[in-house]
């Protein structure tokens, strides 16, 4: 299935029936989630107002106070767990998860935005929480994607790609041409006995949050990363499918690691297996880490 949105005028000319496109869009993930056609429609109309020399009516907005992830801004986020005064707070779309006390989630996860009084739904993102440290994700040329306090770079490959959003320790591509997400994140821990323990714990608890239930993840080991595929619930399509890479190293003290999480997510593609698998190859033989 292909997200393509199109919106235009038909005409019957008498000698048939003539059809203009005037919008048209290839969605990714996150718009075609919370697409509303009658916001197409009114863009498409504020854009014929302001060609007629007409200021488009202002919409109404107010305040919400809202939880959206501090990694990456995304509004599917929120509290997965909870033990004693701490809640697990998880993001849906970069995987960050986190415990975090009450003045923690007020700090870190909750946000005051505006929007409009009329929106069904939350933007799938809004900004993320500004940097507590410098060395996060840098988008070079090239679309080299670079994390100096880690010491890690991947190449996005393909061309063009658009940055969906990148913080500090998470960055999320969603394919132009074709559909594919990619989301490369980094956290550090401390106090674990081994980089695999560590790697096979992070793989198992996403196979938990993220995979349609009784999933039981295959996890391929190879000298740089574990990896493993689930099937995740979103539609029927059985095509709906993530691949999560883990990689570790060592950090400044022992037992201290960086680990490196991407995610390749491949629902609705029409290239099948062979081009995912390609994209895969590509994006992990450039991981620098
Ligand atoms: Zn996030």
């Amino acid at each position: 299935m292909d997200h393509v949105i199109r919106a235009g005028t038909s005409a019957l000319d008498g000698s048939g029936l003539e059809l203009r496109t005037i919008y048209s869009a290839n969605l990714i993930e996150y718009d075609w989630r919370g697409y509303d056609s009658k916001r197409v429609a009114e863009t498409e109309r504020d854009k014929w107002l302001v060609e007629l020399g007409v200021e488009p009516p202002k919409p109404e907005m107010h305040a919400v106070r809202i939880v959206r992830c501090p990694q990456c801004g995304a509004t599917d986020a929120g509290d997965v767990e909870d033990a004693f005064e701490l809640a697990r707070m998880s993001c849906g779309a970069c995987g960050f998860v986190e415990w975090a006390d009450d003045e923690e989630i007020k700090d870190d996860w909750n946000a005051e935005i505006e929007i409009r009084k009329d929106d069904r739904e939350l933007p799938p993102f809004v900004a993320p929480l500004p940097p507590k440290r410098s060395g996060g994700f840098e988008l070079r040329g090239g679309g080299v994607l670079v994390h100096r306090r880690a010491g890690y770079s991947i190449t996005i490959p393909g061309d063009p790609w658009r940055a969906i959003v990148h913080g500090t320790d998470s960055a999320i591509f969603g394919g132009v041409r074709v559909w594919f997400e990619i989301v490369v994140r980094i956290q550090d821990y401390y106090f674990e006995r081994t980089a695999e323990a560590l790697a096979r714990r992070e793989i198992e608890d996403v196979v938990k949050r993220r995979a349609i239930p009784g999933t039981v993840p295959a996890i391929v080991t190879d000298p740089k990363w574990l990896r493993t595929s689930y099937p995740r619930p979103i539609t029927d399509d059985p095509d709906e499918t993530e691949v999560l890479y883990v990689s570790v190293k060592p950090g400044a003290k022992e037992h201290d690691w960086s680990a490196a999480f991407v995610t390749v997510r491949y629902a609705h593609h029409k290239g099948g297996r062979d081009a995912i698998d390609a994209l895969c190859a590509e994006l992990m033989a450039s991981q620098r880490f």
